[in-house]
């Protein structure tokens, strides 16, 4: 397991719960979306309405969960909450529909990797408010159609592209959650510092923030791993020589790349010439799952401007060159 890895991690569960913004006044960042939020929400009070089926998306560990406990919060309401990959069969999305309450919050995370049956049974629900449902088998079967109270929907998924159309336009409104840029992960990791009483200069801010990814996830868990340092080597006070001490420790470069990253980069460069190169191979090559290369390794590669998408597949830009020190072939590519 990555200590820069933005999914989460079980030691993760506790101290995320205690940093986690509850209001969206102590939300920091994603002030697009924070806007089009604040609409949303005063619209719906006014009209004392459930708000609109709302899905998020985005790299994991960028604050999908929090938004959504923060909409059930301004609007005082309950959530519930549960995954795709949680509710197998029809009879359990049924089951969940109807003990909601009106006007609650249903939070479903990879709202992608629902099945076929259960999301057949989401259509109705989320545009009617309906169940519909078959009793009796056989010649004797009928439809039955159940009414449900209002409730709102909130999907989360890292992969935009595999929801299904039909779920995808149930959603009234739609989000994308981007990287943080570097000030405000300055101001996610005083905010955490200060909840977790350890004292922090700015230059020690500036040091984690700069090498989180642009991960609120990973600037936490930096934020602890840099604590354990601050206590053992300088009375417990976060100093910019403590931050590098623990990030030199764990391996993590001054863009926040680690030994992994590295790794697929210089397969990329060295086993493919730079690429093009399809994910499934580069998968391949370097032990890695399609998965985890498409959701962790490649958006934050991208988003450096790293590694570019061509239809051939991946290729490896000057800049992961240079980062690497590796030279950058000036002929065209073979
Ligand atoms: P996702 O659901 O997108 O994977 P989460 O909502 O679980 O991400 O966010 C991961 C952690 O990052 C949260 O527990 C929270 O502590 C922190 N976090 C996310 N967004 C923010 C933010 N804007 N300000 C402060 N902390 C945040």
């Amino acid at each position: 397991q990555r200590m820069i890895s933005p999914k989460p991690r079980e030691e993760d569960q506790v101290v995320e719960k205690s940093l986690r913004p509850k209001k969206l006044a102590e939300y920091i960042g994603q002030e697009k979306v924070l806007a089009n939020l604040k609409i949303a929400i005063a619209a719906a009070q006014q009209r004392k309405e459930p708000l609109d089926h709302t899905l998020f998306y985005g790299p994991p560990g960028l604050g999908k969960t929090t938004l959504s406990t923060i909409l059930a919060n301004e609007m005082g309401v309950n959530i519930k909450i549960t995954s795709g990959p949680a509710i197998e069969r029809a009879g359990d999305l049924a089951a969940i529909l109807t003990n909601l309450k009106k006007d609650d919050l249903l939070f479903i995370d990879e709202v992608h990797r629902l099945n076929r049956a259960v999301e057949e049974v989401m259509y109705p629900a989320m545009e009617d408010f309906a169940l519909d449902i078959i009793v009796g088998k056989g010649p004797s079967a009928r439809n039955l159609r159940l009414k449900l109270p209002r409730f709102t929907v909130v999907g989360a998924t890292t992969r935009l592209a595999l929801l299904t159309s039909p779920l995808r336009d149930r959603f009234g409104s739609v989000h994308r959650l981007e990287f943080y840029s570097l000030e405000a992960m300055t101001d996610i990791v005083r905010r955490s510092a200060a909840l977790l009483k350890s004292p922090m200069d700015d230059a020690g801010a500036l040091e984690i923030a700069r090498r989180a990814r642009g991960t609120p996830r990973v600037v936490n868990r930096l934020l602890r791993r840099v604590r354990d340092f601050a206590l053992v080597m300088a009375d417990n006070h976060i100093t910019l020589e403590v931050a590098q001490a623990a990030l030199t420790s764990l391996e993590i470069d001054d863009l926040g790349l680690d030994e992994n990253d590295r790794r697929v980069l210089r397969t990329l460069i060295e086993t493919f010439n730079g690429g093009p190169v399809g994910l499934t191979t580069l998968a391949a090559a370097t032990a890695e799952e399609v998965d985890a290369i498409e959701d962790v390794y490649e958006p934050y590669l991208l988003q450096l401007g790293f590694i570019q998408r061509t239809p051939r597949g991946r290729i490896a830009t000057r800049r992961a060159y240079d980062h690497l020190g590796l030279s950058f072939p000036e002929a065209p590519r073979p």
